[in-house]
């Protein structure tokens, strides 16, 4: 094997994860996000572990729906945010792909869409607070009219809306945000969904309809101080790697490219093969905690490309060519994005073609 670094996916993890939000979400539907590599754990790997219990498949992009398609996946499959062009209709209308209508651009694409074979599935997507994707709210009932006169659409129009902030529970901006799409969607006979993971777990009167989660299938919070853990999910990713040298350097010596980092006594440091050329992340600081066998230890210096330097001092047991893990069950991927002034979902989004794949 020519590469060290090795993302583990912990398939058990992505089932116990969907089955715990089935549960969670119940009554409502689930739709299971796997967008963007389904989050840098593989889109045709994580459909496949979740194929016979995922009701729903949720995608960013055409290409997505269409890859799982072409894996065999025969549930319903909802692009958030297309069609982007208007000769993708055609192509949804025959990969039997749910559109996400945000823009009149859209609406004139399918005016004009010469009738394909079967129904277009469509959901109306209101801009309830966040101010990325979505017609404004007073037009809701405009556009749900609109959608439901057009020849060769489903006549069953989905409604939704995205939180901005629903990770703080107990927040003002997320309660206007309900009671937005609330207002906006009164009196339309259609199916709602709110939801993202955050949602799920702190804000109950959201769930509606349908739930759309990816985060916590992964095993991921993106709450302040809280791991995917902390709510009774599994991390599916395990990223790990070796010691490849061991250094005794002495006090007052400098650690890596600028020497950010001073040894304050003559000290063990240890190389490990992994960098940002891997995706673990560059802005990662001294002290971002990394396991060095059963021991826990903190990164010194900066983050090469292909290296990092831990501080060995409390794993004198360690030896070259011992296993190095930069989160997992035993690291929570989100303590590593917090020392890297980012969320856990950029971390694992983020693995390069160097990183080798493997499931357990
Ligand atoms: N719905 C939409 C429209 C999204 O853009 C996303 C992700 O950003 C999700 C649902 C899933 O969010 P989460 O991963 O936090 O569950």
């Amino acid at each position: 094997m020519s590469r060290t670094t090795t993302a583990t996916i912990h398939l058990g993890a992505l089932r116990h994860n969907l089955a715990r939000i089935k549960a969670m979400a119940a009554p409502a539907r689930v739709m299971a996000v796997v967008k963007a590599d389904a989050y840098g754990h593989g889109l045709e790997r994580v459909a496949r572990a979740l194929d016979a219990e995922a009701e729903c498949f949720a995608v960013a992009a055409l290409g997505d729906g269409l890859r799982l398609r072409a894996a065999g996946h025969r549930q319903r499959i909802v692009v958030l945010s297309g069609p982007d062009q208007p000769g993708d209709i055609a192509e949804m209308q025959r990969l039997r792909l749910d559109a996400a209508i945000h823009h009149e651009a859209q609406l004139h694409w399918l005016a004009e869409a010469v009738p394909g074979r079967g129904r277009l599935r469509v959901w109306l997507k209101i801009d309830s607070g966040m101010h990325r994707l979505g017609f404004p709210p007073e037009r809701a009932a405009g556009v749900h009219a609109c959608l439901a006169a057009m020849p060769g659409l489903d006549p069953e129009i989905g409604l939704l809306s995205h939180f901005a902030e629903s990770e703080v529970f107990d927040g003002e901006a997320t309660r206007r945000q309900i009671a937005c799409f609330e207002q906006a969607t009164r009196g339309l006979a259609a199916p709602r969904s709110l939801s993202n993971s955050a949602a799920v777990l702190g804000w109950p009167e959201a769930r509606v309809d349908w739930v759309r989660t990816g985060g916590l299938l992964y095993g991921l919070s993106v709450v302040e101080g809280k791991s995917g853990a902390d709510f009774g999910f599994r991390p599916a990713m395990t990223l790990a790697t070796r010691l490849i040298a061991i250094n005794h350097v002495r006090k007052g010596e400098r650690i890596g490219y600028n020497g950010t980092w001073t040894c304050p006594e003559d000290m063990p440091v240890g190389v490990a093969a992994v960098g940002y050329g891997d995706g673990y992340p560059r802005s990662a600081a001294s002290g971002t905690p990394v396991r060095v066998g059963d021991a826990t230890v903190p990164l010194v210096g900066r983050v090469s490309m292909d290296l990092i330097t831990l501080d060995l001092r409390e794993a004198p047991q360690a030896r070259v060519g011992e296993r190095v893990v930069l989160w997992g069950p035993q690291l929570p991927v989100e303590t590593v994005a917090r020392h890297a002034g980012t969320i856990s979902y950029d971390l694992t989004c983020g693995m390069t073609r160097r990183v080798l794949f493997v499931e357990d």
